[in-house]
């Protein structure tokens, strides 16, 4: 008894986590726990004394882990996954069990190192051109929380930037564009930086992408009005549907504008770049030639435990220009003569987790080909899905499919009087029989009026099984909810 664990339970621990990944199949995904069960099951203080670890550790077991929602589950389809695997469960073990703050060399010499050189190997991964390698030295590759940090960290570059190029300028008139599929990291960046955004349209016919005519027309309208455009977020595999931007078009107008900053968001999509089939549909081309940043969240479908997202740009300065604040206490000699790089001018706060272990563990046990060979399966496994939704007269793809993630909803007889109200409805109550069972978990959303199911696959223990049994799943209820609409 006491605060010390005996020296078996790590080793209880590391069998315990083993034995939960194995035994996943034999609960669902979803939690099975009412709002306020902790709360309920909890004292409301923490003890006085120390208590028996052992105690602790059976607590976990018994009322943590049924509150959980496996995002690792074979069957989790909702949002988008959040891998994890054994090597970057054990790599981020034994970063937790190191941990150096190291936000500048002198700190912990490894921690940068290494983050420098696994940004480098995970740009040629991605196939991103050498001005974004931080062994060049102009521009380079930092890990930060997430991809709304990216974003964020992105468009403080690009504000400081803008008002050093263009003093004059008042800070109330610059707009940050995105579209009303981007995910809200750009919305909540001009949230806390006080500043505008302006979120384009895009439509169903463009399969909710960012045409070159839209963004000409806006910067256009807003220039007339007296603002200053200065950032733009496009996506490479939005949320909801997983839409890509046309970053060709794009850069062709941006071409024009040369004081706007473009960060490529591709925190889900980016993963595929490891793959050179890929490659043109994610434009990479446009995103070496012209992207001012770039992020991808290893987190998601980059095999790398959460938190951990990437960040690339194209000159560092700009993030150092903006981010730099050094006391005396912070000076170094190696900085000073500019021969580490000091992370902590390239995010916002000034300690960090040593974050590139687990990208390590993880790059170098699946190898380039590994890393491949699961995104090329986790797609094989949609175009598996889709194939069963088209070849259903029930379910209709809304969108066509992006890479791992389909969106459908549930048809409506052909004489229905309103049709997209009919689906509406029939797509909201296979939604809601979903959302009640245990065993499947998918996610809602909304494009344009069209009210649909995100189907998206990604976890490493997804079997063909699996999809199919997702399949009946979802055909058995959107039959019944189609069986009770019937007047
Ligand atoms: N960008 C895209 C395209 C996303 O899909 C998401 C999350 O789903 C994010 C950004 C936000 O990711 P994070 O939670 O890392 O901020």
């Amino acid at each position: 008894k006491g605060i010390f664990p005996s020296n078996y339970a790590g080793y209880q621990a590391i069998d315990r986590i083993c034995d939960f990944y194995y035994n996943l199949e034999k609960r669902g995904p979803a939690a099975d726990v009412e709002p306020g069960y902790l709360r309920k099951a909890l004292p409301d203080h923490a003890p006085d004394q120390g208590e028996d670890f052992q105690q602790i550790a059976d607590d976990y077991l018994s009322l943590i882990q049924p509150g959980l929602t496996v995002w690792q589950h074979p069957s989790f389809f909702a949002f988008f996954p959040t891998a994890a695997t054994f090597e970057g469960t054990l790599g981020d073990l034994y970063a937790t069990a190191i941990p150096n703050p190291g936000f500048n060399w002198e700190c912990s010499p490894a921690c940068t190192e290494l983050e420098a050189v696994v940004m480098d190997w995970s740009a040629k991964l991605f196939g991103l051109d050498e001005a974004f390698y931080n062994e060049r030295g102009r521009g380079g590759g930092v890990i930060q929380t997430t991809a709304s940090d990216s974003g964020l960290v992105a468009i403080v570059a690009a504000r400081s930037a803008y008002t050093r190029a263009h003093p004059e300028v008042d800070i109330s008139k610059l707009v940050i564009y995105t579209t009303t599929q981007t995910h809200s990291l750009g919305k909540k960046a001009a949230l806390i930086l006080g500043l505008r955004a302006r979120a384009l349209d895009v439509t169903l016919e463009n399969a909710f992408s960012l045409r070159g005519t839209t963004l000409q027309a806006a910067l256009g309208e807003d220039i007339n009005a007296g603002l200053h455009p200065f950032a733009l977020v496009a996506t490479v595999g939005t949320t909801s549907s997983g839409a890509i931007d046309n970053l060709a078009e794009i850069f062709e107008v941006a071409k024009g504008y040369p004081s706007l900053w473009v960060h490529v968001d591709a925190a889900w999509a980016g993963a595929t770049l490891a793959c050179p089939e890929y490659r043109r549909t994610c434009y990479l081309d446009q995103i070496n030639q012209f992207a001012d940043s770039f992020c991808m969240n290893f987190h998601k479908w980059g095999l790398v435990n959460f938190d951990c997202s990437g960040l690339w740009v194209r000159d560092r300065s700009c993030l150092i220009d903006a981010l730099d604040i050094t006391p005396e206490f912070l000076r170094s000699k190696h900085s000073e003569e500019g021969t580490v790089i000091d992370y902590r001018n390239w995010h916002l706060s000034l300690g960090r987790r040593f974050r590139s272990l687990k990208i390590w563990f993880v790059l170098r046990s699946y190898g380039v080909q590994g890393f491949q060979e699961y995104i090329r399966r986790t797609i094989s496994l949609n175009d598996r899905f889709v194939s069963l939704v088209q070849s259903s007269d029930e379910l209709l793809l809304v969108t066509p499919p992006s890479f791992a993630i389909s969106v459908f909803h549930v048809d409506a007889p052909a004489n229905a009087e309103h049709k997209l109200a009919t689906q509406n409805r029939l797509t909201q109550a296979l939604h809601k029989r979903l959302g009640e069972r245990r065993d499947i978990v998918v996610t809602k959303t909304v494009l344009n009026d069209i009210f649909c199911i995100r189907f998206a696959v990604g976890s490493a223990r997804t079997e063909e099984r699996h999809i199919d049994a997702a399949y009946t799943i979802i055909m058995n209820e959107a039959r019944a909810v189609i069986v009770e609409d019937l007047p």
